[in-house]
């Protein structure tokens, strides 16, 4: 055997710089509380936004999937992986956004690796948002096409490196998150997608925290800022507000055709389960006739954000649910949430560097539809009181 011993530098390294992550187990389903080591805790931090992770109706939908199609789908989706459900899901989400068609994925991650490399190649440029999610950034790598970033939220800035590159390469791409999920705020996508289109560079957005969250019955960004027809390609998952797994990307028919060819993880990876794809169809009903779920999600974060602010604590320039409450240093944000954790039975995950920058760490509080009033109230109230306790607030 080969000396391992390397490993453990590496993990002795990553504790010592407080950036090693403690993975909790959860003995419970999703929801607004959640049991974490046989104790009922808070839950601030997960993507279940709307609360259709554990939705009555969702489960069914699920349920009935397997009984009629089995646990999985057999095959990648190119041999005999595509059942009926898989189809019917793709027409829904082209219908909601108001696209062509899309083609549906195992997973949001996978489906910016399989989509960017068919986009572009190593004759081609991308021009891509400092702050994108790392999905991206390794499917951007695959593609072997020149990569310029461009500044957080400056579209000055991606004008700028248009006008200077955009003659190197054949195709260009211009490619943003949709809301930035560490900080909360969102693109500027309408400024983005009239600059994209003078220097003919097709635009791609990743709206994984938009749906659901924002735009009419949680259509996402495109919608909320009424692009239609104006943005080449929109990229999702399941996994966040739709509660289930899987992503896909919706766009022109032809495109997607090109896709059903060419993505690698529709031709070499085996195709989303049967359960899955129906949860995910239910989701969509669900959220096209009746809209409180989202209401009520903004409301908790109105609330959320509110009773921090007052309290003096330091928030990102959110403008959507997602609420990241800065504290700064490393080690100190590590151990606010450990104080949540053990003190007031408050799950709130730390984010520290290199999810985001050096000495920016933060905990981000992931408000949902199926909080109470009195669970935000209990949030506050723990974060004051730790708060005050480590003096991160007087
Ligand atoms: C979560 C996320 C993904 C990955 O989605 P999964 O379905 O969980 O793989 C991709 N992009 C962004 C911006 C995300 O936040």
């Amino acid at each position: 055997m080969v000396n391992l011993s390397w490993v453990n530098d590496e993990i002795e390294s990553l504790k010592a710089s407080g950036r090693y992550i403690p993975i909790r187990v959860l003995q419970s389903s999703q929801g607004a509380w959640v049991k974490i080591d046989g104790k009922n805790m808070l839950n601030m931090c997960s993507n279940n936004y709307l609360g259709l992770a554990n939705h009555p109706e969702v489960k069914k939908a699920a349920i009935e999937a397997i009984e009629n199609f089995g646990v999985g789908a057999g095959a990648v989706r190119s041999i005999a992986g595509t059942d009926e459900i898989h189809r019917k899901l793709e027409e829904k989400l082209a219908k909601f956004k108001h696209m062509d068609d899309s083609l549906v994925y195992q997973g949001g991650l996978l489906a910016n690796l399989g989509t960017i490399p068919v986009l572009v190649g190593k004759e081609d440029t991308i021009f891509s948002e400092e702050l994108n999610h790392a999905s991206i950034i390794d499917g951007t790598r695959l593609s072997s096409a020149k990569r310029y970033v461009f500044k957080h939220m400056d579209v000055a800035d991606l004008e700028k490196q248009l006008k200077e590159h955009r003659n190197e390469g054949k195709r260009a791409l211009v490619i943003t998150d949709g809301v930035f999920s560490m900080d909360g705020d969102i693109a500027p996508l309408k400024e983005i997608a009239e600059v994209k289109e003078r220097y003919d560079a097709m635009c791609y957005v990743d709206d994984a925290h938009g749906e659901g969250v924002l735009g009419k019955n949680g259509r996402g960004i495109v919608d909320h800022f009424s692009l239609a027809g104006k943005v080449e390609i929109e990229m999702g998952t399941f996994s966040k507000a739709l509660g289930s797994m899987g992503g896909f990307v919706a766009g022109d028919s032809n495109l997607i055709d090109l896709l059903r060819q060419r993505a690698r993880p529709f031709l070499f990876s085996s195709a989303l389960n049967p359960g899955d794809a129906a949860a995910v169809l239910k989701s969509i009903e669900i959220m096209e006739r009746d809209d409180s779920l989202i209401k009520k999600l903004w409301k908790n974060s109105d609330a959320l954000k509110k009773g921090l602010v007052e309290n003096g604590f330091k928030l990102t320039t959110t403008k959507t649910p997602i609420t990241p409450v800065v504290i700064g240093n490393e080690k100190a944000t590590v151990e606010f949430s450990k104080a949540l954790y053990e003190n007031e039975n408050i799950f709130a995950s730390p984010i520290v560097y290199p999810t985001v920058a050096m000495g920016t760490a933060r905990i981000r509080l992931m408000p949902s539809a199926v909080h109470s009033e009195d669970d935000i109230k209990k949030a506050v109230d723990a974060f004051i009181k730790t708060g005050k306790k480590l003096k991160i607030i007087g």
